[in-house]
């Protein structure tokens, strides 16, 4: 499972802003590692007393990425979708089980910097060469007064405690008794887990919208990605532009905000094919270039429904995505006609099926294996109702 759904709600908001900064900015592929976490912790907390530790082990900057590797790479885990190397996932549980073993929930950014740092070994203490036992206590102490703002009577048996019990994903996560109790049924763990693999797939490809290098790359990932359209999306990215701004990253700012335009301006593009003149009722598919096409999302606990439609012959498809008993995706997925149309264009059709192919494609990349029906070609589904709101409606 993804740990940026695990345990989002058991990070404070800075803890959160730094670790979900570390998965945008590192390349694609390239696992988080401690240090990448630590050097985003020293831009989303700058305000706390780095001096303080900077005195002591000469200040860190980003030169260091990459020139001291975690001991323990990647072994699947991920932060948004991003890899993160086994060290790196270990802190981020142990920073969860410290947190909460001194009632210290949400962990905060001060918690996250001394588990990133919690062994000698880690690329974040190797960086600021607190690898001898001494040099090592010397860092743990001045983090617990510089960052966390108190300290454990023997921090490193405690932190040596965390690790141990962190060192197993599958692991106990400190959560209260009764909570582990409804998550361990199988029910609401398929359901937990359709989730959040729906949203590490979203999460996943807004990332690499985000890190796209040129504006040819970032549109060729919105024509294929509908979804990133959608109205989740906005939300995710207002809420990242609100940590941002409440951490006075300016750079993070900025960047997201370009993004936003970038997007935005994107569906008034694809809103703008609609010429002024244009009769609003109209019958039979519109031609092939003229089609002003919008989307919707539908989303309930183990279902969602897709539907791209053209805002003014009314052609076009959806999708709808059911989990199954057997934790695989059902889909079925409908073709259907402009209003007062029987046929439906070769074009559309070709595309249509073409497209749904496409993103069955993307869940299927992400491990999830997807039972497809025929598409049915020509009808209008029921579940065409519950769409109501098209996004790029005019
Ligand atoms: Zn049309």
């Amino acid at each position: 499972m993804d740990l940026g759904s695990q345990f989002r709600s058991a990070f404070g908001g800075r803890a959160l802003a730094a670790l979900d900064r570390a998965a945008a900015l590192s390349a694609p592929g390239r696992a988080v590692d401690t240090l990448d976490v630590f050097l985003a912790l020293m831009v989303v907390d700058a305000a706390a007393a780095w001096n303080r530790i900077w005195l002591e082990f000469g200040e860190l900057n980003a030169s260091a990425v990459g020139r001291y590797p975690d001991p323990r790479p990647e072994a699947g885990e991920r932060w948004n979708g991003q890899p993160v190397t086994a060290t790196c996932g270990q802190a981020i549980r142990a920073a969860v089980l410290l947190a909460d073993g001194s009632d210290l929930m949400p962990a905060s950014a001060g918690v996250l910097a001394l588990c990133l740092v919690g062994e000698p070994t880690t690329a974040a203490s190797r960086a600021l060469a607190a690898t001898s036992e001494e040099a090592h206590c010397v860092l743990l102490e001045l983090v617990q007064e510089a960052l966390v703002g108190g300290s454990w009577r023997d921090i490193s048996s405690v932190l040596k405690q965390c690790f141990d019990r962190a060192a197993d994903p599958g692991g106990p996560t400190g959560e209260d008794p009764d909570v582990q109790r409804f998550m361990k049924d199988p029910d609401v763990q398929r359901f937990v887990e359709d989730m959040a693999d729906q949203m590490e797939a979203l999460v996943g490809i807004l990332n690499q919208f985000l890190r796209a290098g040129s504006p040819a790359e970032s549109g060729q990932l919105l024509e294929q990605h509908p979804e990133l359209l959608g109205l989740q999306v906005d939300k995710i990215l207002a809420k990242s532009l609100k940590d941002a701004e409440e951490m006075r990253d300016e750079p993070g700012v900025r960047w997201l905000r370009e993004r936003r335009g970038f997007l935005d301006n994107y569906r008034r593009l694809t809103g703008q094919t609609l010429p002024a003149a244009t009769p609003v009722q109209r019958y039979g598919e519109c031609p092939p270039d003229d089609h002003v096409m919008a989307h919707s999302i539908v989303e309930e606990p183990g279902y969602m429904s897709t539907a791209i439609r053209c805002e003014q012959c009314h052609v076009g498809y959806l999708v709808d995505l059911r989990a199954a008993e057997d934790g695989e995706m059902e889909a079925e997925y409908f073709v259907f006609p402009a209003d007062g149309c029987d046929a439906i264009s070769r074009e559309i059709i070709m595309w249509a099926v073409a497209t749904c192919e496409e993103s069955f494609g993307v869940l299927e990349r992400q491990g999830i294996s997807v039972r497809r029906s025929t598409p049915v070609i020509g009808w209008r589904p029921e579940s065409l109702r519950r769409h109501t709101r098209f996004i790029g409606d005019s």
